[in-house]
């Protein structure tokens, strides 16, 4: 199938609504600056090929796609003994909250709320050289070097009062092995890298490939541990909005609060939508709605 045509043409339904409805993430100061009219969607399958429209090689902030990466390091770091230091169920409450950490003794609902990537974080900061790991991988998995943008990271670390909260909630708990300010400083490090949709679509190739890397073929997860990050994706991936993304979109998708979402095809291929104006759940209102077009034309659900 070619994709190409059906990429334009989802760009160009959509450009008119640019700019007219969502809101830019305003809470962290370096992110409120963002142009919200931008619109980028990329694609690469399982056999290589590759379509990309818009805005899709414009780097932007990945946020909490890249938990999908950490979660990614951890498992591989740390095998199942990971699922010791956290959940696997949806929060059905805000990526930053509180309130269930109290009642569940500081172990985190899922690796997709902030409170989850900060607890793989410390056990990342535990095992390697964090910050570098994240770089390396990234890097190797778009076959170009990716870096944080340190303007974002800072601003986050100067904002991020609540993930300082959630961080000393969860040391209180005996739930993180280092220095708060060490993991947190690898966690916004992490939230801060800058790629474009077509470097997202080719970094997550692996979760269509059964593991194996887009480019080499080595697994970079195991069969069955790129089969959970997709479930993971799909019940925990997009905020409090996962049961609606099912329902609408029908695929594994992580978002992130720079308005990026990638979604996989299992055995086809892997997708990255970009559009800096949220919907009030936190996932980009023309990236959703990008999606939906395109699996509504292509008839691609897991379902
Ligand atoms: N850096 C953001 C935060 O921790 C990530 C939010 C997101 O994309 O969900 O608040």
């Amino acid at each position: 199938m070619l994709f190409q045509p059906l990429l334009e043409e989802i760009v160009a339904t959509l450009r008119p609504e640019l700019g007219r409805a969502g809101q830019v993430a305003s809470y962290i100061p370096a992110l409120a600056r963002v142009p919200a009219a931008q619109l980028g969607i990329a694609l690469r399958t399982c056999d290589g090929e590759e379509a990309h429209a818009g805005d899709s090689m414009t780097p932007f902030s990945i946020q909490s796609i890249s938990k999908l990466f950490t979660l990614t390091l951890g498992m591989r770091e740390l095998g199942d003994a990971l699922w010791e230091h956290i959940g696997r169920e949806p929060s059905g409450s805000a990526f930053n909250s509180l309130v269930q950490l109290e009642s569940e003794h500081g172990l985190p609902r899922n690796p997709f709320i902030n409170a989850g990537a900060i607890a793989v974080t410390d056990r990342l900061v535990s095992a390697c050289d964090a910050k570098a790991e994240i770089l390396t991988l990234l890097s190797d998995l778009c076959g170009e070097p990716v870096y944080f943008d340190e303007e974002v990271a800072a601003s986050e670390a100067a904002t991020g009062f609540r993930n300082v909260a959630l961080a000393n909630f969860m040391k209180s708990f005996g739930r993180l092995d280092n220095d708060v300010g060490t993991v947190l400083d690898a966690y916004f490090h992490d939230c801060s890298i800058r790629m474009s949709c077509l470097q997202l679509a080719r970094a997550t190739g692996y979760l269509c490939r059964d593991g194996a890397h887009p480019y080499t073929g080595m697994q970079v997860l195991t069969e069955r541990q790129a089969r959970r990050v997709n479930a993971l994706m799909l019940t925990c991936g997009t905020y409090d909005a996962a049961g609606e993304f099912a329902f609408r979109i029908g695929l594994p998708c992580k978002s992130g609060v720079g308005g990026g979402i990638v979604a996989v095809v299992p055995d086809r291929l892997t997708l990255c939508v970009w559009s800096p104006a949220l919907e009030p759940s936190g996932n980009s209102l023309l990236g959703t709605k990008a999606l939906e077009m395109f699996t509504a034309r292509t008839g691609l659900s897991i379902f």
